[in-house]
């Protein structure tokens, strides 16, 4: 199965076999293409996707030593995601696989992200519960079976990765800074700044990081302004944030019953996150499983296994190419593994 990523900022493409795992799989970001505009400016990501697919997909198929007639299968993200750059990945899938008389399957991002750790050897099977936090959402998730997915809990506004992404920004690190963010808050000093957790002092499972950022943004203003309360301050929101999530997460394990966690998108490529969880559910006798972290962010690996896992359940679609710019992760159907 071949896979494609192409919902944002990142041309993602890999080769996945359902027997022999993943064959090969490269990335190409655009970050420095947006950065001198502070965030993704989506007609430039849709051209730049068209440059890039196609040389990436021959990289790929190089790479894992085999042809274009050798694939089953083409998957790729049909949504959600920015409708330009949607569309270059479902043009180019759908066409290949027409060409070579192979079935094509439209990918839900989130998806993608959420079966990521089955890329993994120790990967772990339903029921579980699924935290994606990523630059565009967080939510917790109860996955009853591959495709059958529950909302627990939702932002009520900033996305995880967001809320990283705005901080950084606020004091002044450049586009995107959320990686850059949590390098700094390597250095700083536990403690020196503490802020609310938000949502965590009432029942529920929904979360809100916009405060947080605001909070954030009055310590950084009255503040000294020095690279040392840069890293501070970093610590501080770094440590409120992972706290945060350590707190619903082990909430949603307790009201589902389910022994297994599973964390990805972007955000679980943090450190802290992956170390607070992992002491957290083994303290409970439950355990945690990310996908390593260069497939915690946007990846073709992801989609192409999705897609194979749909394809071997016997899920077939119309040709005709369709994305979807919103989609909800709910409506997805469960798969009958045969
Ligand atoms: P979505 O998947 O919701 O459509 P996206 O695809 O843009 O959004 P991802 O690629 O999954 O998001 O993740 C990118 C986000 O992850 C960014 O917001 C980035 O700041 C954040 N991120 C990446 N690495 C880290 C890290 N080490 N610590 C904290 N945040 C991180
Ligand atoms: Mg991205
Ligand atoms: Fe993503």
């Amino acid at each position: 199965m071949l896979g494609i990523e192409s919902s944002c900022d990142e041309t993602g493409v890999a080769v996945y076999d359902i027997e022999r795992g993943l064959l090969a799989h490269r990335l190409y970001s655009q970050i420095r293409l947006h950065a001198e505009y502070g965030g993704v400016v989506p007609e430039l990501a849709s051209r730049d996707h068209v440059r890039k697919l196609l040389p990436l997909v021959r990289e790929t198929l190089a790479a894992a030593g085999i042809g274009v007639g050798d694939l089953g299968g083409v998957a790729y993200t049909a949504g959600p995601g920015l409708i330009g750059a949607l569309l270059v990945g479902a043009s180019a899938a759908r066409a290949l696989a027409w060409s070579l008389d192979v079935p094509a399957i439209g990918v839900h991002h989130m998806e993608g992200h959420l079966l990521a750790p089955l890329l993994e050897t120790e990967s772990p099977a339903p029921p579980f519960v699924a935290l994606l936090v990523s630059g565009g959402h967080s939510m917790l998730i109860a996955v009853d079976a591959i495709g059958s997915y529950r909302l627990l809990g939702d932002t009520l506004d900033d996305a995880a990765g967001e809320a990283f992404d705005k901080t950084a920004k606020l004091m002044g690190l450049p586009y995107p800074g959320g990686p850059q963010l949590a390098k700094l808050a390597e250095h700083g000093v536990p403690g020196r700044f503490k802020f609310a957790r938000p949502m965590t002092d009432r029942p529920g499972l929904d979360f809100s990081f916009s405060g947080l950022k605001t909070q954030v943004l009055l310590a950084w203003q009255q503040s000294d302004r020095s690279d040392a309360t840069r890293a501070d301050i970093a610590r501080g929101f770094e440590e409120a944030m992972v706290d945060t999530l350590r707190i619903k997460c082990l909430r949603a394990l307790e009201a589902t019953g389910a022994k297994s966690l599973v964390i990805a998108g972007g955000v679980g490529a943090n450190r802290r996150l992956r170390a607070g969880l992992d002491e957290a559910t083994r303290r409970i006798g439950a355990r945690v499983y990310f996908p390593r972290p260069e497939f915690c962010t946007d990846n073709g690996a992801m989609i192409a296994l999705a897609g194979a896992l749909r394809l071997s359940a016997g899920q077939i679609e119309s040709p005709a190419i369709k994305v979807m710019p919103r989609w909800d992760l709910e409506s997805l159907t469960a798969l009958e593994t045969r």
